[in-house]
């Protein structure tokens, strides 16, 4: 990750191809399968969506990611790894103002029973609800206000998760060889089969780290409640782009960076450990 000025985004940066990039917005999403991908041109990017929730929820909307590779390390499968790169390496507060989106009117997507909506809130909140036909995990539900700090403590350390049948069934078409056991929480039939939870209801907690990544794509934080029940990337991602569409829903404001930066404009947003460095 490398320092950006004002207005850049979030772009992805591929050194092995040259320094080609691809910015991290709606319009260039393409290819879903299991994570969110990115494309434009010759450019692909895969596996943005732990990054991009751990950048927006730490107020971080400039910046470069260069990859020698077509997608985003997964690490343990969480954001916390990122958080904790990026709260090392220290945060500039830039003297441009933060643009937020806030949600005026409700917006609403149903694919089956998939549902997402954004309804006007004086804060980003988050409600998610999942439900499966599997007896370690039926349903979970979790609502939070999400803010630089309850996203550090509550969302970014929980995992993503699979089931053992889509393992084995991945592994058949040849996908997913390399080391799943460390990168995601695998649910067999009667229990989970490696690592002990971080949280009783990791799965949608998880499920909130992911839907926040995927909304950081309309370039925007968002200020509003945004209600999700069965979603994935694919529902997350065609709902980001319905929301850019409804211009009507929503308005841009003016506010100043996370409140735990200083009031310096350069002031450096991070541990006082790591501050003098
Ligand atoms: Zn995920």
């Amino acid at each position: 990750m490398k320092p950006a000025p004002a207005d850049t985004g979030v772009r992805f940066r591929r050194s092995d191809l040259g320094g080609l990039e691809v910015a991290a917005t709606v319009q260039h999403v393409g290819g879903i399968n299991y994570a969110t991908g990115l494309t434009r041109d010759a450019v692909r990017v895969d596996t943005v969506e732990h990054l991009l929730a751990a950048l927006v929820s730490l107020g971080i909307d400039n910046v470069i990611v260069e990859l020698n590779s077509p997608e985003v390390p997964i690490m343990d499968g969480s954001a916390a790894p990122f958080i904790y790169l990026i709260q090392e390496a220290g945060v500039k507060q830039l003297s441009s103002p933060r643009r937020y989106m806030k949600i005026l009117r409700p917006i609403a997507l149903s694919r089956g029973d998939k549902r997402i909506a954004l309804y006007p809130s004086d804060h980003f909140k988050v409600t998610y609800s999942i439900a499966y036909d599997h007896p370690l995990l039926r349903h979970q539900s979790r609502t939070l206000r999400i803010t630089e700090e309850s996203f550090v403590e509550e969302i970014a350390p929980a995992r993503t998760y699979t089931f053992l049948k889509e393992v084995e069934m991945l592994r058949q078409q040849g996908l997913a060889l390399g080391g799943s056991l460390e990168n995601a929480v695998v649910i067999g039939d009667t229990g989970v089969l490696n690592h002990a939870l971080r949280f009783d209801d990791e799965f949608v907690r998880h499920k909130i780290l992911d839907v926040i990544g995927d909304m950081a794509l309309v370039g925007h934080p968002v200020i509003g409640h945004l209600v999700a029940h069965r979603g994935g990337h694919a529902l997350h991602t065609a709902f980001a782009a319905q929301v850019l569409e409804e211009t009507d829903a929503w308005t841009l404001v003016e506010g100043t960076a996370a409140p735990s930066t200083g009031d310096a404009a350069d002031a450096v947003s991070a541990p006082d450990a790591v501050r003098a460095s």
